[in-house]
């Protein structure tokens, strides 16, 4: 602890040069490492919940009991998503918002530390993406902020957003469309990476998914098969129908289906056939174009097949849009911060998982990511939506070992490790000072809000939801359910006291 509260010290000299900001953010650094444990018991308990998407309970339910104890308001349900968290200090302007989230993955139980596979509830969900970090990360930094806010009498609001769902992509277009963030300034998205990063520009990918439904007569397959209409016909007509699409979709398109309901016996015509589709494109316009042909093919199949069609949007996202005078400042403190220090010990951990896993044995991540080196992904994360509304950056930071790709079982080896406890630390100091420039530069906000009418000027938001969607409250309910008995024996005793 002596040795971190130097480290501190020195970053207040290094910054003396910069004036009031940097002392600022020196004391943000200071409350960051003096409640490092407080940060870890988040990040760990959020772990042994594990709880998936909509299904957030008790993660929702700690995370507002913590987040009220240091002074926050917190609000739950918002969006009509029982397992929505708003956490907000402050008042006025200006609003700046933190957006993350904490759900976990089906069959992702793992023993913490253990490279060998060992599910600490067998096929149970568990957080092979390192999402419970997320909440250690934004609480450590909300707090450390506001410690700042509370020194220096500084004006404004901030706030965290906890959106559910997020690896189903359910939450954001909801929360977007119910007007949660009308009144913000800016926004920071932040994530679990093997490094820390950031980026401008199109982050990521758009994506609808939707499931397609059709419904025909069932008849016997030798007798009167002349009287049925066969429903998985059409769900073959429509994969047929796309694979003729793809040549005419730009390269850059994504599309990928599984065949949810496909009949029950050869000799039974089926009434009932389903095929869920993802369609992803660079950007929202091209995923909704390519959506919109989709469609229509599904009307052709039903059309041949004499069946009838019901589409139902399961989840969407927009690309994240990383807005470039927010980066800029973000990778100021980044490079500020630096990568944790790691010890022998966990780099020799590193190499060894990496080994196991057939993976060049390159430790942990030494620097960051150089500004601008940061490709575009493929994948897509809802809190796009977010971006195309308000001006918002994007904070990678370094918890994870390289390599280990998430959505895994190995990835849930690590999470609640030392790697994942000082990324945890790294992540909320760099936070806390891109949190702190967005509150106090009024420069700096306009500026971001300049670069995002721009960037959007071409773009308008729409939402890919239906008028008259709702939020799927049944998804994963049955299996969290069945598994929470289990699970609730491993739940950590220990809770964190910030000072
Ligand atoms: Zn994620």
């Amino acid at each position: 602890m002596i040795r971190a509260m130097l480290g501190a010290t020195a970053l207040a000299l290094a910054f003396a040069a910069h004036g009031q900001s940097d002392e600022r953010k020196a004391l943000a650094f200071e409350a960051v490492e003096r409640n490092a444990d407080s940060i870890a018991t988040i990040g760990d308990r959020l772990y042994y919940y594990a709880e998936l998407g909509m299904q957030e309970q008790e993660s929702a339910k700690f995370l507002k009991e913590t987040l009220e104890a240091i002074g926050f308001k917190v609000d739950l349900g918002g969006g009509g998503f029982p397992t929505n968290v708003w956490a907000q200090y402050g008042s006025g302007k200006p609003h700046i918002v933190i957006v993350t989230e904490i759900d976990a993955l089906p069959e992702g139980s793992q023993t913490p530390g253990s490279i060998e596979r060992k599910p600490l509830v067998k096929g149970a969900p568990g957080h092979m993406e390192g999402h419970n970090t997320h909440g250690a990360v934004a609480v450590g930094a909300a707090y450390a902020v506001k410690r700042v806010m509370e020194r220096y009498k500084l004006p404004g609001t901030i706030s965290i957003s906890f959106g559910p769902a997020e690896e189903q992509l359910v939450s954001r277009p909801f929360l977007v469309r119910a007007g949660l963030f009308k009144d913000a300034d800016a926004a920071i998205l932040i994530h679990i990476g093997e490094n820390f990063s950031t980026g401008y520009g199109l982050q990521n990918y758009a994506a609808i998914s939707a499931k397609f439904t059709f419904h025909g007569k069932t008849a016997h397959g030798a007798v009167n098969p002349w009287e049925g209409r066969d429903a998985v016909d059409a769900v073959e007509l429509m994969d047929m129908g796309f694979d003729k699409l793809r040549e005419h979709l730009r390269p850059s398109q994504r599309a990928h289906r599984t065949i949810t309901i496909g009949g029950i016996q050869p000799n039974i015509i089926p009434d009932l056939g389903q095929i869920w589709w993802f369609v992803r494109d660079a950007n929202a316009p091209w995923a909704k174009e390519n959506f919109d042909k989709l469609v229509n093919i599904a009307r052709g199949a039903a059309m041949m097949t004499g069946t009838t069609m019901e589409m139902e949007i399961v989840a969407s996202a927009w690309p994240q849009l990383g807005n470039r005078v927010i980066a800029e400042a973000i990778q100021k403190n980044i490079d500020a911060v630096g990568n944790p220090k790691w010890s022998e010990e966990e780099q020799k951990f590193a190499r060894d998982f990496q080994s196991a896993l057939g993976l060049k044995a390159v430790g942990l991540a030494p620097a960051p990511v150089k500004f601008g080196a940061r490709p575009q992904s493929f994948a897509s994360n809802d809190s796009g939506d977010v971006t195309w509304n308000v001006p918002a950056g994007n904070l990678n930071f370094p918890a994870s070992v390289p390599g280990v790709n998430y959505h895994n079982w190995q990835a849930a080896v690590t999470p609640i490790s030392s790697i994942a406890h000082k990324g945890e630390v790294a992540g909320a100091k760099v936070l806390a000072a891109s949190l702190l420039d967005l509150l106090t530069s009024r420069e700096l906000l306009d500026k971001a809000k300049a670069q995002f009418r721009d960037d959007t000027r071409d773009t308008p938001y729409f939402s890919f939801l239906p008028a008259d969607a709702k939020p799927p409250l049944e998804l994963n309910r049955e299996m969290m359910e069945r598994f929470r008995p289990e699970m609730r024996k491993h739940y950590l005793d220990r809770r964190p006291q910030f000072k």
